[in-house]
């Protein structure tokens, strides 16, 4: 039997914000795109819902109103019995706020951005890269086949998309887990983060990790907590757990109700064997764009979406290639020396001392916020451009040790 085909300058595989950023763009453009998405119009997604402002900027480049996002003005770091409540950094380059959108409504207000833009969005339907001969050629759907100039894989954490494209997760490159739900509290319109960072397990063991109070502004705040695979026992970490001993924490001082939903966990991939080949690029999570001292994706996922569909409009043929080079420069180093640095701290006697530190003063704290954040601005780098230029060099060096030191997971 023949399946009847389409073809379209665009396919994309799923709609976050990385493939609807890419959507955006790319049908502002001109560009005939069509975007596949296996859940329903306002699926959620398991996330914190934290914007920094670089996120922020990437919105508003993408021109999104953030009139239903509740904005946050600076992050409150917590390390053992030690508070700082800082304002983000003045850049210059990025916005001075962030905010909390709950998934469902910020996915929901960029998939129908998409649609309005011009492209044909395709929902509660699975789709999956069509090879010939190593070349992807558009995309399998349903009982469609849809020919495409560019693929664009924005199908968040790998799984069978990558792994036809061999774009998994590199085996002995860290990677996060996380967990969170929602409860209601008086204090859901707070103009802060909160970032727990001093986060023990069951056995009193230091975790790699925080726990996090992003007041979303709707009645509730979402709870999480989240760890990385550098950590000693990362293999028996119990989340449910840790999120429970989490929430014992902060009850009181958020006066919580009880959990609106069961608690999600889900996967931060930091890393990615691939992210293009012929006919294909891969964006957001599926590229492993995932900021490992934060768990930040959603500006990376932004960022590169845009960069996709931008490259593609100028030069179809070469776009692949260049994007792979583009992101390469703009954000391999930072995720680089981020990965190297969850190695050191998934040492319990190198975090506690090293989170003592990072709160120790305002000056300090406002670097770990900086770098934290990606806030760095490149023009003028600043005393944050400097610890994460001697970071890169320092941790360079060390990465051999660092690897064949790691702490059993
Ligand atoms: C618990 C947790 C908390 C987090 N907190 C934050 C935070 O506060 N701030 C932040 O910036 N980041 C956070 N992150 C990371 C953030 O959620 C991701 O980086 C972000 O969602 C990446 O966007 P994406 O578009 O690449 O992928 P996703 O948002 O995962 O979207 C991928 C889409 O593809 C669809 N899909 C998958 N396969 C297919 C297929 N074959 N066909 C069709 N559709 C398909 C999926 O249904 C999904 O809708 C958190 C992550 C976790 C797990």
């Amino acid at each position: 039997m023949n399946v009847p085909s389409t073809r379209v300058d665009v396919a994309i595989i799923g709609a976050g914000p990385a493939g609807t950023a890419a959507a955006i763009r790319a049908a502002r453009g001109g560009a005939k795109v069509m975007v596949f998405e296996k859940a329903a119009h306002g699926r959620d997604k398991v996330c914190g819902d934290g914007l920094t402002p670089r996120a922020v900027g990437a919105l508003n480049d993408l021109e999104i109103n953030l009139a239903d996002a509740h904005r946050i003005k600076g992050l409150r770091m917590i390390a053992g019995t030690k508070v700082r409540e800082l304002d983000w950094p003045k850049t210059g380059r990025f916005p001075d706020h962030g905010a909390v959108w709950p998934r469902r409504r910020l996915d929901a207000a960029l998939m129908d951005a998409a649609a309005e833009a011009g492209a044909e969005m395709v929902y509660e339907t699975e789709a999956l890269p069509i090879i010939d001969n190593g070349r992807v050629i558009g995309v399998e759907a349903g009982s469609r086949r849809v020919l495409a100039d560019l693929t664009i894989v924005a199908a968040g954490a790998q799984g069978a998309v990558a792994r036809m494209l061999g774009a998994d997760r590199v085996a002995d490159e860290p990677f996060g887990l996380a967990i969170r739900t929602y409860a209601a509290t008086p204090r859901h319109a707070d103009a802060h983060l909160e970032a727990c960072l001093s986060l023990k397990d069951k056995h009193g063991t230091a975790v790699p990790g925080y726990g996090w109070m992003f007041p979303a502004g709707d009645g509730t705040v979402n709870i999480g907590v989240g760890a990385l695979s550098t950590m000693k026992g990362f293999k028996k970490l119990n989340l449910n757990t840790l999120l429970e001993s989490y929430r014992g924490l902060v009850q009181d001082d958020w006066d919580l109700g009880p959990n609106e939903e069961r608690p999600r966990a889900w996967r931060l991939p930091m890393s990615s064997q691939r992210r293009h080949g012929p006919g294909w690029v891969a964006i957001g999570d599926a590229a492993g764009l995932i900021n490992p001292m934060n768990g930040e994706g959603i500006d990376y996922g932004l960022e590169s979406g845009m960069l996709a569909a931008d490259l593609f409009l100028d030069d179809p043929s070469t776009a692949p290639a260049r994007y792979d080079a583009i992101i390469g420069e703009r954000f391999d180093a930072f995720l680089r020396t981020g990965r190297r640095f969850s190695f050191l701290i998934g040492h319990p006697w190198i975090l506690r001392p090293g989170l003592q530190l990072s709160v120790s003063t305002n000056a300090i704290a406002n670097i770990t916020l900086a770098v934290m954040g990606n806030l760095v601005d490149n023009t003028t780098p600043g005393a944050a451009g400097r610890v994460m230029w001697l970071a890169d060099k320092g941790l360079g060096v060390a990465d051999p040790v660092l690897r064949k030191t790691r702490a059993k997971t």
